[in-house]
């Protein structure tokens, strides 16, 4: 007879559910309630099981893909951990065409979950043949029955938040919302969450994260891309130099744009104060909050959900490394006392 075992089938039946959490000493001196959906508690530590797990369960929905089939997408981030994580329960292979400029840390991540890294050398324009975006395009032509997730230009990724992250939200707050604010990278997450969230009440309001250096907040407010806009920045999943198919422009309210050094600090500040190690864009977004609040954009009845993308542990060689912070010059206008405290007994 077998025995009532109360466990999981396997890891992916983790995805979503994530907790919604209040925020506390950080929001000592805002104006309204602050909640955090934590994504770090999905199983892969990211928002983008989410995507993963729907974009590849509607592809064998549609019966795209058998056993033994190719998933292939280009990213070295966290797309790229979420689809090997994925691949690797269900018994596909996992194909990642990254960047020459990704780090060691991450190849030998994606590796570690069984992806078969391609990289692609940085320095070419994306009709290169050589460049991740093409190798990647071949790889999915030559394979059969491959499926090239494509996360800026893939609907599903919006319809994987619509489907899950809005509504969590929604019953987490019983409706009681009145802003979202999130990091908007391929726009999925913002989007998806929002057109769930103002279906149910038009009110709410949706505000997005960009980055300086990216073109998402002037395409916003002018329709315009604006070559000019792009530079090169730190923070890593946030902003973009293209307008990416996945963000519903029209369902986001405005956007505010926030600098590398204060998100890394508040970032710092959130693990300090909140004890939720959290990665660099939850920084971007608190920072987002910060400055919204010196606006007057909050009452004192708002009730303020901020998404958190991912975990701290991503970032050990950044973010939370002082040499990292030192190098970029982050810790010149900020009290050094910030440094992490150590004390070597001899
Ligand atoms: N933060 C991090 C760490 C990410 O990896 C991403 C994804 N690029 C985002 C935020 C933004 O999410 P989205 O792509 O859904 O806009």
């Amino acid at each position: 007879m077998e025995h009532k075992i109360d466990a999981y089938n396997n890891i992916l039946e983790l995805i979503g559910n994530t907790p919604l959490v209040k925020l506390n000493r950080i929001a000592d001196q805002l104006t309204g309630n602050f909640y955090a959906k934590v994504e770090a508690f999905n199983p892969g530590h990211s928002s983008k099981d989410r995507i993963a797990a729907y974009i590849i369960e509607e592809a064998e929905r549609k019966g795209i893909l058998t056993e033994g089939s190719t998933i292939i997408e280009t990213t070295s981030g966290n797309t790229g951990f979420s689809i090997a994580m994925v691949s690797i329960i269900k018994g596909y292979e996992c194909i990642l065409a990254v960047s020459s400029k990704s780090s060691k840390d991450k190849i030998d991540m994606l590796r570690s979950m069984g992806a078969k890294v391609y990289i692609c050398p940085a320095h070419v324009s994306a009709d290169d043949p050589r460049s991740y975006y093409q190798v990647a395009k071949r790889l999915h032509e030559e394979t059969k029955g491959s499926i090239y997730i494509n996360q800026y230009f893939n609907e599903l990724n919006i319809e994987a938040h619509y489907k899950t992250t809005g509504p969590e939200i929604w019953k987490q707050t019983n409706g009681n919302i009145t802003h979202l604010i999130a990091c908007s990278g391929t726009g999925g997450t913002i989007s998806g969450t929002a057109r769930y969230l103002k279906e149910q009440n038009p009110k709410v309001k949706v505000i997005g994260v960009d980055a300086f250096g990216s073109v998402l907040k002037k395409y916003h407010e002018t329709k315009e891309f604006d070559a000019n806009e792009i530079y090169p920045y730190r923070i890593e999943g946030l902003g973009k130099n293209l307008i990416p198919s996945a963000t519903d422009f029209e369902l986001i309210d405005k956007f505010i744009k926030v600098t590398d050094e204060e998100s890394a600090h508040t970032a710092r500040e959130i693990s300090k104060t909140e004890g939720l190690f959290v990665g660099y864009t939850s920084g971007a977004v608190m920072q987002a909050v910060k400055q919204l609040d010196a606006e007057g954009e909050f009452g004192k009845n708002s009730n303020i959900v901020v998404i958190f993308p991912d975990h701290g542990s991503r970032y050990m060689s950044k973010v939370y490394s002082d040499d990292w912070m030192n190098d970029q010059g982050f810790f010149d206008t900020k009290n050094v006392e910030e440094a992490q405290q150590i004390e070597f007994i001899k």
